[in-house]
């Protein structure tokens, strides 16, 4: 059984039903699925779309799901990395799937990039990312992650999945997350969170040590300067954002 590409395979039913459900609430007109593997999830999100475009690496897999879906107008597979592939090529979608473990962040990280006509994504990923991305201030599990995914949009968790829900079993817990995009992202959200990276950059400094390199002394005159990133929620970190770019066009 080939692990490599991170290859373990939902055979929970009722896993399948709660993540296809929540990909698609309602009639969906084009769906976006990354890794189909042998098609456990895609036979579930079929029945509610139009367009099913699957974005698979392993050609041997995307012979095998050819054959068993061959006859499906619906199905369009792309053999392809999907960190080479254009998320927005084939226009608004919702984007899904069980993820190959070893690339999370950097899947979720390109979801979370593209434009307001990308709604809504649920990613079956590793749970000990799924609790970073979720994590509320003041948590240990608040970071860099949290921030990005809650800046531009509401994350939920629906489902928490144990190793024996798949074929081979990984070695650790999982949890599909739901990701709604904000209506309102805010206008500068690449700006916010470059502030973000570095207020994280050294978890136990404060933010007065972590910022002031970058933004200079008018650091020392913000009332959370004692503080360190992880106390700062979402709108905090905006807030903050809005009174440099405030300060340093001032000056
Ligand atoms: N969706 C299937 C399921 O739930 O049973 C398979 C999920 S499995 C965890 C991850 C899938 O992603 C595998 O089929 C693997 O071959 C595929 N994969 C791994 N790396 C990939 C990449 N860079 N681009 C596209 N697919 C990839």
């Amino acid at each position: 059984m080939p692990r490599k590409l991170g290859q373990h395979f939902l055979t929970s039913e009722a896993v399948l039903k709660r993540i296809a459900a929540a990909a698609c609430p309602e009639h969906t007109e084009r769906v976006v699925e990354i890794g189909p593997g042998r098609g456990a999830l895609t036979r579930h999100l079929l029945p509610h779309t139009n367009e099913l475009h699957a974005v698979e690496l392993d050609e041997v897999l995307v012979t095998r799901l050819r054959n068993q879906f061959h006859d499906n107008p619906k199905l369009y597979l792309h053999h392809a990395n999907v960190l080479e592939t254009d998320l927005a090529q084939w226009g608004p979608a919702v984007i899904t799937g069980n993820l190959p473990y070893y690339i999370t962040s950097p899947i979720v990280e390109r979801f979370l990039s593209l434009g307001p006509d990308f709604k809504r994504a649920v990613f079956l990923m590793q749970l000990e990312v799924a609790r970073r991305i979720t994590a509320k201030p003041g948590s240990r599990d608040y970071g860099y992650l949290s921030v990005f995914a809650q800046l531009v949009s509401e994350v939920d968790t629906v489902v928490t999945v144990p190793p024996g829900a798949f074929s081979p079993p990984p070695k650790v817990d999982s949890a599909a997350v739901l990701f709604r995009r904000r209506e309102v992202v805010p206008h500068l959200w690449r700006s916010v969170l470059k502030l973000a990276s570095h207020a994280f950059a050294h978890k136990r400094k404060n933010l007065r040590n972590n910022l002031r390199p970058f933004y200079g002394a008018i650091i020392d005159n913000l009332p959370e300067v004692n503080l360190r990133a992880e106390q700062l929620s979402v709108e905090q970190f905006i807030s903050l954002h809005d009174r440099l770019v405030s300060y340093t066009e001032t000056a």
